[in-house]
């Protein structure tokens, strides 16, 4: 495929256990040395996965300009993940997978060989600090490692961040290079599947320094609700100044299915709320409130 493309193949190249629930799988091959990164420590890109019998996904193709799998069904199994990593000069491609019970994007990286083939599309981006920030709280659990560790390193000489990460365990901690001037809370044994986080009182129990500040957080969707909560309400936090994003869900099937029968009802009050003149934030507020009287 071509640079233009908006999916590339990547072949397994080296997988290996990075801590004891983080599993890291080197990407090569010709197609994947031509990625296009966008730079951003959250890139994040939809990794698809072959189906059943076969050994890699089938291609994409666009249609008016849109990649998917048209005319494919089914298509295949896709998951977010964060580019840990990529280099143009070797074309290898970096992505640490957390190693949890159950789901088909963890099952595949505890078992992932050299030659196995993915699908990749196009990366996004969230994390944007302004540049009148004077500091940064990065908070994350095991799935938001990877980005969080990217944003440390590529943090510039002479800016502060502060890092809130849970882990599952003592070992799951990792050390990153950085120029800037970065403390770290590391919390072992709580959340990531495993029991409640503690994320949301250590946001709350965090002295805010002076100036201007941005807060990033990537987790489990509930803690982040209440993190952006606390941010927003709180705080009192403009939108410029936090980025907080739910990576995964908690007994995402249950969730799924109840809200299956609340989706309509939802988006109805987030697209009514855009048309009354709410900003984004504010509509996606209306919505997590609705979702959360009935349970969710
Ligand atoms: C922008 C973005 C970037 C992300 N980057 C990364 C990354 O770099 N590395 C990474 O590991 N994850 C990352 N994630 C999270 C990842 O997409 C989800 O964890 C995903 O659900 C895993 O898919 P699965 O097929 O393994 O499990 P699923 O099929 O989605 O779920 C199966 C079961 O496992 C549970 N589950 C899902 N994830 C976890 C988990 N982490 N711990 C415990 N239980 C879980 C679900 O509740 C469900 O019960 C990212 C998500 C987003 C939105």
């Amino acid at each position: 495929m071509t640079e233009k493309a908006g999916c590339w193949f990547a072949e397994v190249v080296d997988a290996a256990q990075l801590t004891p629930h983080m599993v890291r799988v080197t990407f090569g091959g010709k197609d994947i040395a031509q990625y296009v990164s966008n730079g951003s420590p959250d890139e994040c890109v939809t990794v698809f996965f072959p189906r059943d019998g076969e050994d890699r996904p089938p291609a994409m193709t666009a249609i008016d300009g849109v990649w998917w799998f048209h005319g494919i069904d089914p298509i295949p199994e896709g998951r977010n993940y964060t580019v840990r990593r990529f280099d143009p000069a070797s074309g290898r491609l970096v992505i640490d997978f957390v190693a949890h019970e159950g789901g088909v994007a963890s099952a595949w990286a505890l078992s992932a060989t050299a030659g196995q083939t993915i699908l990749l599309t196009r990366p996004r981006r969230w994390y944007n600090v302004p540049e009148t920030a004077r500091w940064q709280l990065l908070v994350a659990d095991m799935t938001g490692l990877p980005s969080l560790g990217r944003a440390v390193e590529q943090l510039p000489a002479g800016a502060r961040a502060h890092v809130i990460v849970e882990v599952l365990e003592r070992g799951d901690i990792q050390t990153f290079e950085t120029a800037g001037e970065v403390t770290y809370d590391w919390r072992v044994g709580s959340g990531n599947g495993d029991c409640a986080s503690v994320l949301e009182n250590a946001v709350e129990n965090f002295e805010l320094p002076d100036g201007e500040g941005y807060v990033w957080f990537a987790g489990e969707a509930s803690t982040s609700r209440a993190v952006r909560k606390y941010v927003r309400k709180v705080l009192g936090f403009p939108v410029r100044q936090f980025e907080i994003i739910g990576y995964w869900r908690v007994n995402s099937e249950q969730w799924l299915e109840k809200y299956k029968a609340y989706q309509e009802e939802a988006l109805a009050v987030y697209n009514g709320a855009l048309a009354a003149g709410r900003t984004q934030a504010e509509a996606s507020d209306e919505f997590d409130a609705m979702l959360e009287r009935v349970g969710l």
